[in-house]
């Protein structure tokens, strides 16, 4: 049965962050007793993108640097890292280290950074992907904790443990991987795949929700205090504990299709774990994504009435604020991006061709200027309006 511990913590200051590890570990019994002692540990942070921790898009290094510490006590040869948006390179990847304070947390703690930048394709045997590029430093590893963030998603409403580990993937390939995949519910069958596979390595999920980010998530949204950190030893019920602190399990896709493939009762694990410390913290006004676009999944009946365009938010790229760097153009999925001179000022501009466009939102999260905003299509706002209302209907009368 999974064990679930959810802790008030309300900053990211060493006293309190380092108090809430030592009482997970406690309640796990002791860092010990996942007997990492000479062990190799990868700590799988969320390092999306070059983004300052004060951004709250990425895994506080705080969170990184006490857990590091308390594995490196213990015994553990602990390595931490990710691969990111971008190119899995040493160069790409230190500069991400550096700008999301983990080159700190690991001299503070003790840890090292990733430096192996190689990836093996694996057998997945999953639902729908079968073989997988996988980094070489999870592979290698001979246990992981997958330290992800709180955080909307534009694609899948929110991102938690499960999908911290889509950066199992080598940079680049990522793309690829969305290409693959372009309807939400097959992505989320590639998700699970992945988890599934990884799944044996992972001691445990801790989630940072002291700051969470709503809004445009997972990199251009809003920083929000949330004032939890969740541990837990299964990646769903971390993921529906940490969902709901601010929105229902049940309008999350991902989740629905954990429940379809056993992978969560049909109560979302309430009969297993205690969630009342996430529903009594629950934000009434945190800004949400809806996941309208689960509608089209292939046996969606109103994809047979409605296009996808007309119910999902639209990529467009704010020309007076694009710097043309040719991140989103060269991570496209589809490209479905040009990079177009504008006649003004004969300076290239990104410009989305949006027929092409598979809604992935990957430009919106590595645009490093936030030149990508989503424009929402007005049979959007109509069925966000009243999704939100049943909503709030559905809370009071619970
Ligand atoms: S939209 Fe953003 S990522 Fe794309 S070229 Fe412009 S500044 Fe770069
Ligand atoms: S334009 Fe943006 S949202 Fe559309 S497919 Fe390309 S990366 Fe994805």
């Amino acid at each position: 049965m999974a064990k679930l511990v959810v802790l008030p913590c309300e900053d990211y200051s060493k006293e309190h962050v380092s108090a809430c590890v030592d009482s997970i570990f406690a309640d796990f019994g002791g860092a010990e007793a996942f007997l990492v002692k000479g062990k190799n540990i990868f700590i799988k942070a969320n390092l999306v993108t070059d983004l300052p921790p004060e951004r709250h898009g990425t895994t506080h290094p705080m969170l990184v640097e006490c857990i590091a510490r308390r594995l490196v006590q213990a015994g553990a040869r602990v390595v931490v890292g990710d691969s990111s948006g971008g190119a899995y390179t040493r160069a790409y990847m230190n500069n991400v280290y550096r700008v999301t304070g983990m080159t700190e947390a690991c001299k503070a703690s003790g840890a090292e950074l990733n430096d192996d930048f190689g990836f093996s394709t694996v057998d997945l045997k999953g639902k729908v992907n079968r073989h997988q590029e996988i980094i070489d430093v999870f592979l290698k590893a001979d246990a992981v904790i997958n330290v992800c963030k709180l955080k909307t998603h534009g694609f899948t409403g929110y991102s938690c443990a499960v999908k911290n580990l889509y950066g199992l993937i080598p940079g680049l390939v990522k793309a690829e991987v969305h290409s693959k995949y372009p309807e939400l519910d097959d992505f989320c069958d590639n998700l699970i795949d992945i988890e599934r596979f990884a799944s044996e390595k992972i001691l445990l999920h801790v989630v940072d929700g002291v700051i969470g980010m709503e809004g445009e998530g997972p990199t251009n949204g809003t920083p929000r205090f949330v004032g939890k950190i969740i541990a837990c030893d299964d990646a769903y019920i971390t993921d529906v504990a940490a969902v709901k602190l601010f929105d229902e399990p049940s309008k999350m896709p991902l989740l629905l299709k954990a429940v379809e493939r056993g992978l969560l009762n049909s109560d979302f694990g309430a009969s297993c774990v205690d969630y009342s410390e996430c529903e009594k913290a629950y934000i009434e006004d945190f800004k949400r994504v809806s996941v309208l676009h689960a509608l089209f999944n292939k046996r969606g009946f109103l994809r047979r009435f409605l296009r996808k365009e007309w119910v999902t938010r639209k990529p467009v790229i704010k020309k007076s604020v694009c710097r043309g760097c040719e991140k989103c153009f060269r991570h496209c999925p589809r490209q479905a991006i040009e990079m177009k001179s504008d006649k003004s000022t004969q300076k290239k501009r990104a410009f989305i061709h949006s027929k092409q466009c598979i809604r992935c939102y990957c430009c919106q999260e590595l645009c490093p200027f936030n030149a990508v905003k989503l424009k929402k299509p007005f049979l959007y706002r109509v069925m966000r309006a009243l999704s939100v209302s049943k909503s709030k209907k559905t809370k009071k009368q619970g």
